[in-house]
């Protein structure tokens, strides 16, 4: 293995390898692009685009790629080779500025929303130079943004992308009202851990669900789940091992600041952390971990399963995105420093969040909201279903001090006396965590932990971004006049916090007793997908994004549309692969076994009256009972499936039809399923049990 240093980034076309292969005023210019956010010539393109190309040659490639996130919330490619005819037979390698900058894929076949009709298929990619190409597969893979001919946005780049602009010029007003006129641009960053399942590919292979829906839709509790607390943190196997290192060095090569890995709560669940990086950089690293984790598990003879829910009973999965703000001179805009009672800089940019996150807890909401995700969300494993702030112990009090025009008491960072001599002592740290927040503070960011593992994170962030840039454009507007202008800040900062309070709360969010409080406080409780959309046309929504330029109102309401055809469409799916289980495998299996059952009670009848056959006769009524219920609840799911046709007109109401019968439907029939399973012996059973999947491995 070569040392990681070298490793880092080869298979990347960096920043170290732009300065080694363009000529220095090439290499200025998109520089200036890349930092500045400048219009990039013609004429640099084509410089840039041939020492691509021979860099992407010299790595064994021969094609390139234009690599989008379309709304189906994966990442999509196609690949175009670069040779060229050269007239006499022959072919040469050629790639153009031209090809760099645009690419033509077909539009009709991605989601749209409605707002494009199928008859204007073409669609643009333009390459997008703040994130760097790539390598993998024999392609040169270039990051672009995708919009149809008539200039729509259709994909999750572009209004990422606007809303750190937006964000940023936003913020640097505010900065250069409070003085500190040197710097140029904010940018928004963070850092995705990602938390996934690592199961055994063959025995995934025998499971329909897990291979059509990633998620079982049936399966009985294994005798043992998480309740020991064994997994978490413990030591990592041996074959779980091999994959992570595996994993980790791809992910080095490609660029990827793949940091920290362990074991997760739930048995074979595990976590990455990377190093934070900018917004639209770490949105591509994570769509790029995302692909090579399932990839390198198939070297491993493993299946990695990024599903909110795979296996009822235990831990789902999650995404927490760790966010925050940082100035081009270098400083974190959410670190509160050692007096924040003084650092009015901070408390204004803490304010602007408190007020964004209150303001649109909706759209964090519905954010968020997947098929998926609705398994985990309010389950006691992930936050609860309503937004709320956490600031901890300190700030918490700052923010009351505000409030009250009381005097701030820091608990200061207190010493933690280990009481070894051969350890060292250490500061604690100010803020304990609090798992069940669904935002919040983490020292010098916040933490929006109510993300699925398989979303993609750039509409929680470009929406994050948008609601707290709209802040700083409104206290522009409040400050700028200001003859004493932190007299001001500190004015708005306590109205602010007064009008917001609600939506801090450093409890317990697990509680019922939150839930009360939460609904006394006026905090909004959706509970599932459907109802999370419910508020996203609002229109203070709708001008969040119209107003500061992010999505028009159709790119918006098509953004809508197509969640929520996506929703009804995964549950359909799911409803659909377990009509299929449960009529050609599991009652055909169950109906065998009380064959059987039915077939020894004769048998032991014929031979003498005075067998017992107690157990068989009592097993095959219990499960031809639960059978006869099986099968009826199977033709009502049909029925159900079917009666959604009469649900076409309004979207939202065809979402929640799925999710009042068809999916309510679906879980009665698991339950009876599950039951069935936990009294046929398992070479009956038809699919691999929970304590196979969870912990062969
Ligand atoms: P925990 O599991 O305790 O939340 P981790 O170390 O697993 O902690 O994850 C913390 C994540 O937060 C890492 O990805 C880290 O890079 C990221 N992070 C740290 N500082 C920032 C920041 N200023 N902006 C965005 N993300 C950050
Ligand atoms: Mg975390």
């Amino acid at each position: 293995m070569s040392k990681v240093p070298e490793m880092f980034g080869c298979n990347v076309f960096n920043d170290k390898k732009m300065q080694e292969r363009l000529p220095k005023s090439t290499y200025k210019a998109l520089k200036k692009t890349i930092s500045d956010g400048e219009p990039l010539d013609i004429s640099v393109a084509n410089v840039v685009a041939a020492a691509m190309k021979d860099w992407a040659i010299e790595m064994g490639c021969t094609h390139y790629t234009h690599w989008f996130q379309p709304m189906t919330g994966v990442t999509a490619e196609k690949h175009d080779s670069f040779i060229a005819p050269n007239g006499d037979g022959q072919v040469i390698m050629e790639f153009s500025g031209k090809e760099l900058i645009k690419g033509e894929p077909d539009a009709s076949s991605f989601p749209s929303g409605g707002i494009r009709a199928t008859f204007e298929a073409r669609g643009y990619t333009t390459w997008d130079p703040t994130s760097p190409a790539f390598v993998k597969d024999g392609s040169l893979y270039i990051p672009t943004a995708f919009c149809s001919y008539t200039g729509e946005v259709l994909d999750k780049k572009t209004p990422l992308l606007r809303s750190m602009e937006r964000l940023s010029s936003e913020a640097v007003k505010i900065l250069h009202l409070l003085g500190k006129t040197d710097v140029t641009r904010v940018i928004t960053t963070v850092g995705p851990e990602q938390e996934y399942f690592l199961i055994d590919k063959d025995l995934y292979e025998q499971r329909e669900d897990l291979m059509l829906t990633g998620r079982t839709l049936f399966g009985a509790k294994a005798p043992k789940g998480q309740e020991l607390d064994d997994h978490y943190f413990g030591s990592i196997k041996t074959r779980v091992a091999a994959y992570m290192k595996d994993l980790d060095e791809e992910l080095w090569k490609l660029g990827v600041l793949a940091k920290t890995k362990h074991n997760e709560v739930a048995p074979s669940q595990h976590e990455l952390a990377p190093i934070f990086t900018t917004s639209n950089i770490a949105n591509d690293h994570n769509e790029l971990t995302m692909e090579v984790m399932k990839k390198i598990a198939e070297k491993h003879g493993l299946v990695c399963l990024l599903h909110e829910k795979p296996f009822a009973g235990v831990n789902g999965s999650g995404k927490h995105n760790n966010w925050s703000l940082s100035t081009n001179t270098g400083e974190n805009l959410l670190s509160p420093g050692k007096h924040p009672e003084t650092n009015y800089q901070f408390q204004l940019f803490l304010a602007a969040v408190v007020k964004a996150v209150d303001e649109y807890q909706d759209l964090l909401r519905a954010t968020v909201a997947t098929a998926g995700n609705d398994h985990r969300l309010g389950a006691h494993e992930a936050p609860p279903a309503i937004i709320s702030m956490y600031l901890g112990d300190d700030l918490g009090a700052l923010v009351d001090s505000i409030i009250n025009g009381e005097q701030y008491i820091s608990h200061g960072k207190e010493k933690m006396e280990t009481g070894v001599d051969v350890l060292a002592d250490f500061k604690k740290d100010t803020s304990d965590r609090n798992r069940t927040s669904p935002f919040a503070f983490t020292g010098n960011k916040f933490e929006f932990r109510a993300l699925g593992s398989a979303l993609n994170i750039g509409c929680p962030n470009y929406m994050l971004n948008t609601m707290v840039a709209e802040q700083f454009s409104q206290f522009y507007v409040e400050l700028k006049g200001a003859d004493d202008i932190i007299a001001a800040v500190k004015s708005l900062v306590k109205n602010v916090l007064k009008e917001h309070q609600r939506i801090i709360f450093n409890g317990d969010n697990y509680t019922d007793e939150w839930v009360a409080e939460a609904k006394k406080r006026g905090l909004l409780n959706l509970k599932s997908m459907p109802e999370a959309f419910s508020h996203f046309m609002d229109r203070k929504n709708v001008e969040l994004f119209v107003k500061n330029k992010i999505v028009t109102e159709a790119e918006y309401r098509a953004r809508y549309e197509i969640e929520l055809e996506t929703y009804c469409k995964q549950i359909n799916i799911e409803a659909l692969t377990m009509i299929d289980m449960a009529k050609k495998k599991i009652a055909p299996a169950v109906s065998s076994y009380v064959r059987e059952l039915t077939e020894t009670a004769l048998a032991k009848r014929a031979l003498s009256e005075t067998i017992p056959t107690g157990y068989e006769v009592n097993l095959l009524t219990s499960l031809s009972n639960k059978l006869e219920c099986f099968a009826v609840t199977t033709d009502e799911l049909e029925d159900a499936v079917l009666g959604a046709v009469e649900h076409k007109s309004d979207i939202l109401d065809r979402a929640k039809y799925f999710r009042d019968e068809v999916f309510a439907k679906m879980q009665e029939l698991r339950a009876i399923g599950d039951s069935m399973e936990t009294e046929t012996p398992a070479d009956f059973w038809p699919y691999p049990s929970y304590s196979e999947l969870l912990f062969s491995v």
